[in-house]
């Protein structure tokens, strides 16, 4: 990112003149939403300040071990508190998103503060809702992101270890712990010094990718074994679950995360998707491989978004309309999907 020493400058300048510092992350947040929120608090706080941090609904079981998780307040559930920080607050840091519907039943109030807006993400073509946008889409995570402003606006490396925790915790979830995703040199080297300061690693990796209940692995066979369609001639494979499926296997919220990576291990699949029905809608994840740009296919087909390679999208309707409507769209990419599938056997 060009002049990101100037961004730092007016980051910190933005910090210091605040009274009342507000972090808010997306809705679902994942590792990186969380990773990010409390690394940069812990800063601020190593600064002799403090920050509130807003989630716009509640963190998923798997996130709660971190440290000082319990300070987040889930707007969905407490929306009195959160109104408070939103009003309270002269400057609002929102962190991991790139559009002002990601804060959910949030984004009213926090469009409307006139508290200052800063934005630091690392999705492509962040919307101008704030008066600083900090975007790095060649950033693995919004987390390494924080990690180079943080050592920027210290002048030095901090190596306080919750937001080595932290920081460490947004790239693993945004790289499937280097499986996929976006990253560089700069993120091996930010993993390289986290490692020499001693980040637990294993604790981190088993909290986040070993933890799942029995249900959960159930559902996971039962949607590759009877919910599972390859389309070999489009590079696409997708999986699509009921409301009735999830009930059957006691779902709780992050069960069918990673589904889609899965069935991008088939040979010659560049493009997968989940789809699991909620109530009056779906909601679906997107996953490709090389060019294929699951984001352009998100905002066209399902009005949502993401990176190139990790997107996903929301759409009104049963399970059975929305998978009509995919399969409808999909012959109309064909040509981007053999492209992609051609590069990846080269
Ligand atoms: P996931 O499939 O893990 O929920 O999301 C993958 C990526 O797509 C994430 O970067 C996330 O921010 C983005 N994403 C997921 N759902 C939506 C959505 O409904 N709208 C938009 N704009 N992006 C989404
Ligand atoms: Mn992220």
């Amino acid at each position: 990112m060009p002049e990101f020493g100037k961004y730092t400058k007016e980051l910190k300048k933005l910090i210091e003149e605040a009274n009342h510092i507000l972090l808010i992350c997306h809705i679902n947040p994942d590792g990186d939403a969380i990773g990010a929120m409390l690394a940069l608090r812990r800063w601020i706080i190593a600064q002799g300040r403090d920050a509130g941090m807003i989630s716009p609904n509640a963190l998923q079981q798997f996130l709660l071990w971190m440290d000082e998780v319990d300070k987040i307040v889930d707007f969905h559930h407490n929306i009195e508190v959160g109104g408070k920080l939103i009003s309270e607050a002269d400057l609002i840091i929102m962190v991991d998103f790139n559009s002002s519907s990601r804060m959910g039943k949030a984004e009213q109030l926090v469009l409307a503060s006139k508290a200052k807006k800063v934005m630091i993400d690392h999705h492509p073509d962040p919307a101008q809702f704030a008066d600083l946008i900090i975007s790095d889409v060649s950033r693995s995570s919004t987390s390494e992101l924080i990690y180079f402003l943080v050592n920027g606006m210290e002048g030095a490396e901090f190596n306080d270890s919750e937001f080595i925790t932290a920081v460490y915790v947004g790239i693993i979830t945004d790289t499937g712990n280097f499986e996929h995703g976006y990253y560089t040199g700069d993120t091996m080297r930010t993993v390289g010094h986290l490692l020499d300061m001693g980040v637990e690693k294993e604790r981190i990796f088993n909290h986040i990718f070993s933890n799942f209940s029995p249900d959960r692995i159930r559902l996971k066979g039962y949607s590759l074994h009877s919910r599972m369609v390859v389309h070999p001639d489009l590079h696409t494979a997708y999986i699509w679950l009921t409301k009735e499926d999830l009930e059957r296997f006691n779902h709780v919220k992050g069960d069918t995360e990673g589904f889609a990576n899965v069935l991008l291990t088939m040979r010659g699949i560049v493009l997968s998707v989940l789809f699991v029905e909620r109530s009056g809608f779906v909601k679906m994840s997107l996953r490709s491989k090389g060019s294929f740009n699951a984001n352009v296919l998100s905002r066209q087909c399902f009005n949502g978004g993401g990176h190139r390679n990790a997107a996903g999208g929301e759409m009104k309707g049963t399970i059975h309309e929305v998978v009509r409507h995919f399969e409808n769209t999909l012959p109309s990419y064909r040509n981007e999907l053999e492209e992609a599938a051609t590069e990846m056997i080269k």
